[in-house]
């Protein structure tokens, strides 16, 4: 009886949920999703800072039960500073994909008081989807401000919260 309910278990989808924060400094572009949005502040962090790419690495990892973001780059890796996050999704796609699972939808939320994100909403869908190899019409961006409160709402930092769904391959 497990092994049938094993075997029922494998072909459902796996959910997975991440989150990142990185602060603002002055200077742009923003990198966010994987595209550079013109802006006066840029976040910074050991990588490239791109919350909303770290935020889907982890949703991913998350649901195929393959830990996080900071296990596979660790930022202690001298390797890892400056990185391009696009590489680091590339690295967890491919890594969840010799696991046995594809991504077939994501859905993102990005948290920030500046600038105006909805005029970049599609571009960030495209890479997403790019990226992921999930189709575009199962990838959302979501952008909402945090309404003056907190560190996003004061705008001294942006969040990225992400949910992503696997199939078997
Ligand atoms: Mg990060």
């Amino acid at each position: 009886m497990v092994d049938e309910a094993d075997d029922a278990m494998t072909n459902l989808p796996r959910i997975g949920q991440g989150w990142d924060v990185h602060r603002l400094e002055p200077g742009g572009p923003l990198r966010l999703g994987g595209i550079d949005i013109p802006h006066d502040h840029a976040l910074a962090g050991h990588s490239d800072a791109d919350i909303l790419l770290h935020a889907v690495c982890d949703a991913v990892l998350g649901a195929a039960a393959m830990g996080d973001i900071g296990e596979h780059f660790p930022d202690t890796d001298p390797q890892y500073r400056g990185a391009d996050s696009t590489e680091l999704l590339r690295v967890v796609v491919t890594r969840v994909r010799e696991a046995g699972w594809r991504i077939v939808q994501i859905d993102a939320t990005v948290i920030a008081e500046r600038p105006k994100l909805a005029p970049h909403k599609l571009a960030m869908r495209e890479s997403l989807a790019r990226l992921t190899g999930a189709p575009l019409d199962r990838v959302n961006v979501k952008a909402k401000t945090a309404e003056r409160l907190n560190a996003v709402g004061e705008g001294r930092s942006m969040e990225a919260q992400v949910v992503a769904m696997l199939l078997p391959v």
